[in-house]
């Protein structure tokens, strides 16, 4: 006999978009307006506010964070026979948009202060072949752009930044996206601001933008229609993604307080508790809060926290695998920092929205459970 599966109800989900009456409203519109493709008033709208949010000059939509990697490594004439480094922590997307173009994503370790890419691990990955390296904002922390950047300077390398999961967040008061030569953005259901599907491209450097824009747009000539000198992609964003896009954006300052306000109560609950390490927060960045993640002491209490926690209820995540454990891209050289993080962490529900008394039974069951050991 076979024992029933239980049927666990999730009351309290890690993620759930914030969608309220200006959604709706801008939908409406842009149903109404005939405007339902990639052509209409809220593309432009929402691509120039986004612009000014990331304190960049242009920014472009695409159909999400995924193609928005790519889009930008065929931009910066990245291909066969090439290298790109990436960290080994990450959404598996990183480095499958690197294998897409022909390149090779080389893993580099993370540092264990912020999760994020490892800028003194990077130098010894770096060969003739490599092209560009793509640090990855994990979890709302930004990666340690200063050294990255001086390091890409002094190698030639192109920096894409990763900041599906890091809108808002800032190194030495530059928002995250725009210090690499591309920043790219998801606006995935469950990111910081959502369009449903959806992603940007942020640049400060024009040609590399209109070299995305026909890129995205089937390679075609913006002055000769139908005329492709190029081979291009169909990686638009459409006019109702937009309309969603622009509301979010509109609210973008209070959905970035409100995740603060949560991250707050989580780490008031729990600092000073044996056994928890808090999120990273270094001094030169502001972190925003995407999903409130903890360290705990090994493997065996994160697994059984995550089953206990979905036993009441609670949906949380474990973090991503190394990516150079997994199956495509599998390396004989693992990142070890990478490897202790990975096992021991724990993403909390998060969503704006979630309540005090929410927050309250979670972290109880949290420190009760790592109190047991
Ligand atoms: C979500 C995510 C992506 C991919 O974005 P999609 O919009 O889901 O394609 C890429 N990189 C990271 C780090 C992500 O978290």
């Amino acid at each position: 006999m076979s024992k029933k599966k239980k049927n666990y109800k999730i009351t309290i989900p890690v993620a759930r978009p914030w969608l309220g009456r200006t959604e709706r409203r801008y939908v409406a519109q842009a149903l109404a307006s005939g405007w339902i493709s990639s052509r209409g008033g809220f593309i432009d709208k929402f691509e120039a506010r986004f612009a000014g949010f990331c304190g960049v000059k242009y920014a472009s939509s695409v159909c999400n964070g995924t193609v928005a990697l790519h889009l930008a490594l065929v931009a910066l004439g990245i291909g066969p026979g090439d290298e790109v480094i990436v960290p080994s922590l990450s959404f598996i997307a990183t480095a499958n948009a690197v294998a897409y173009t022909g390149a090779t994503p080389v893993f580099a370790d993370i540092d264990s202060r912020n999760w994020c890419l490892d800028p003194s691990k990077i130098e010894a990955k770096i060969t003739k072949r490599t092209k560009a390296v793509i640090p990855v904002h994990l979890y709302g922390h930004p990666a340690e752009m200063k050294p990255i950047m001086k390091l890409a300077g002094r190698y030639g390398l192109f920096v894409v930044e990763d900041a599906a999961e890091a809108h808002g967040a800032e190194v030495e008061g530059r928002m995250v996206g725009g210090i690499g030569d591309i920043g790219t953005f998801s606006f995935f259901g469950n990111k910081i601001l959502t369009t449903g599907e959806g992603g940007m491209v942020v640049t400060n450097n024009r040609r590399l933008a209109e070299k995305m824009n026909i890129l995205k747009n089937h390679g075609m000539d913006s002055r000769k229609k139908y005329w492709h000198p190029v081979i291009g992609y169909n990686y638009r964003m459409t006019n109702l993604q937009a309309a969603v896009g622009l509301a979010q954006l509109e609210k973008a300052g209070k959905i970035l307080a409100e995740r603060d306000l949560i991250r707050r109560r989580y780490d008031e609950r729990l600092k000073n508790i044996p056994g928890i390490t808090l999120p990273p927060a270094e001094t030169w960045s502001r972190s925003v809060c995407w999903l409130y993640s903890i360290l705990v002491g090994n493997k065996r209490v994160r697994d059984g926290l995550l089953s206990l926690l979905r036993d009441n209820g609670i949906e949380s995540r474990p973090f991503f695998f190394p990516m150079e454990t997994m199956p495509p891209y599998r390396e004989n050289e693992r990142c070890a920092v990478s490897a202790r993080i990975s096992a021991r962490g724990i993403n909390l529900p998060s969503a704006v929205g979630l309540t005090d008394r929410e927050i309250e039974k979670i972290c109880a069951i949290i420190v009760n459970y790592v109190g047991r050991g």
